[in-house]
């Protein structure tokens, strides 16, 4: 028996939040309430305001203003770094607090809601150096009586809806990044979680951020989120959800040709050559369709395997994710928690019957864990599954990883493709001809060799294909929210049009 384990206590009662416009609270008076119920225990956790339209036109107006008198874009880098700075103490001095509402609203595990803020604040470091660095270029090589230059010129105002898998994490992997650009911006958490994103608000302020920079309007995608995509004063949006709902949004954002950025959907391989360290490849594989009970768009849920060993490798996974620990995230020591959504947890389970119905072979898992309390489903392995069968072609955003073996390189490599995604890849060997030649061939905006999941704020993150456009995070992830102007200079008298 584990005697390391500490478990939270539940709220008295659930906290109730306000919308957050132009730098303080704005109650929520008469506006319809969402109570969010902990999806793993089936209490009220929060109560959160749906904003609506108006309230969008009001924060949308407040991050106008705000970038239009220059009170944030017109600071030197070095004056937006130093808030950056704070800003990164900030999430510091909160991150109990944090991770705890964090959990009670999504159901991860309190260790994983700790890790996960945990990183954040590294964002801001790291985006204060860019703030500091951020330049252009110049061209000495016009001849003698011209010079020019390039600016980059921060975009505007940014639109930033977010999921509600990672909801402080991708929020965080954003706001700094579009501060330091010089940008404000309005934020649309998701409706089941949107606890985080309005603390960040009051830490920004602590922190020095400016009224208007950063707003934050509660509410449902169809009236918040849409009303941002089509909004005529939002001059970039950054999406992260599902690819159904980004293509949704393409012909919204063309009410002014606002820039789109979108991090979507993924079906991510793990492609795993004979010759790894298997026992490390399965702790990974394990790790990549565990973590987060498979609700993060880079889960890693195709396990691709040189067949010399696929038998054995999937066992070798299955003894894993059967000592798993799946149960209440309030628990320190639990490693799954509860699926976050009543509609995600109808989905996996209709995913896991389908793949069933098709005729792929149940190794491990397939049905719910009944705690008593909450929505919670066994880590799952199907092997014998072929490449047309939806559960190895469909993003399932749940603990479900299928198995496909392969025998030749090239057959690994084409497998890892027939996807219409192209967000993250992993491959495992220790053969580093074998590793680089996977890394160039495979589609994928992020590689992960002989790990999974790795991350932070140097690194950008993106998909190919269907998975999205644009990067965020890195450098790169400064320079989306950044656009060009070139300036020719003339230094010395221009040749006469009319003599
Ligand atoms: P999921 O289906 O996993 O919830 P979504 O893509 O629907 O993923 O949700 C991601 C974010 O997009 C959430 O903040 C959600 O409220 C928002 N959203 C949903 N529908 C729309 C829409 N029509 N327009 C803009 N945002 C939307």
């Amino acid at each position: 028996m584990d005697t390391t384990s500490r478990v939270l206590k539940l709220p008295e009662a659930p906290r109730e939040f306000a919308l957050w416009i132009d730098g303080r609270p704005v109650a929520a008076e008469d506006r319809e309430i969402y109570t969010r119920h902990s999806p793993a225990h089936d209490v009220p956790v929060t109560r959160i305001p749906m904003g609506t339209a108006e309230d969008l036109d009001t924060a949308v107006a407040a991050a106008r203003r705000a970038f239009d008198d220059r009170r944030w874009s017109g600071l030197s880098g070095a004056d937006r770094a130093a808030v950056l700075l704070r800003a990164a103490d900030g999430i510091r001095a909160r991150a109990e607090e944090l991770a705890y509402w964090e959990t009670l609203e999504n159901g991860k595990p309190i260790a994983q809601a700790r890790a996960e803020v945990g990183g954040c604040p590294g964002m801001y470091e790291y985006a204060a150096g860019v703030a500091r660095s951020l330049h252009g270029d110049s061209f000495n090589n016009l001849g003698d009586g011209m010079m020019g230059l390039v600016t980059r010129e921060p975009i505007g105002v940014v639109g930033i809806i977010t999921p509600w898998n990672f909801p402080f994490l991708i929020l965080n992997e954003r706001v700094p990044y579009i501060l330091a650009a010089g940008c404000t911006m309005v934020a649309k958490p998701s409706e089941f979680t949107s606890a985080t994103s309005l603390i960040l608000g009051e830490v920004l302020a602590e922190a020095g951020v400016p009224e208007g920079v950063f707003n934050v309007v509660p509410g449902l995608g169809p009236v918040v989120g849409q009303a941002m995509a089509e909004h005529t004063d939002i001059d970039m949006l950054s999406f992260t959800g599902s690819t159904r709902t980004g293509r949704g949004l393409l012909s919204a954002a063309g009410s002014n040709f606002k820039k789109l950025g979108l991090e979507l959907g993924g079906k991510n391989p793990q492609i795993v050559f004979a010759d790894a360290d298997l026992e490390d490849a399965a702790d990974g594989v394990a790790f990549g369709i565990g973590f987060n009970a498979g609700q993060c768009c880079v889960s890693g849920s195709r396990l691709i395997v040189e067949r010399s060993v696929a038998a054995e490798f999937a066992d070798m996974v299955a003894a894993k994710l059967a000592r798993v620990r799946v149960g209440d995230p309030l628990d320190e020591t639990t490693q799954v928690g509860a699926v976050t959504t009543e509609a995600q947890n109808d989905t996996i389970l209709r995913y896991i019957a389908q793949g069933r119905d098709e005729g792929a072979e149940l190794v491990a898992g397939g049905a719910p864990v009944d705690l008593g309390r909450g929505q919670f489903i066994a880590p799952t392995i199907f092997a014998g599954v072929t490449r047309e069968m939806a559960i190895a072609r469909e993003e399932i955003f749940g603990p479900v990883l299928t198995v496909m073996p392969f025998d030749s390189l090239d057959e690994a490599i084409a497998i890892a493709n027939d996807t219409d995604y192209g967000l993250a890849a992993s491959v495992w060997t220790k053969n580093l001809d074998t590793a680089l030649t996977v890394t160039r061939r495979v589609q994928a905006g992020r590689f992960w060799v002989n790990t999974t999941l790795a991350g932070g704020p140097e690194l950008p993150i993106g998909g190919f294909k269907q998975s999205g456009w644009g990067r965020e995070a890195g450098v790169y992830g400064v320079e989306e929210y950044t656009q060009v102007k070139s300036v020719h200079i003339e230094l010395d008298k221009r040749d006469p049009w009319i003599s």
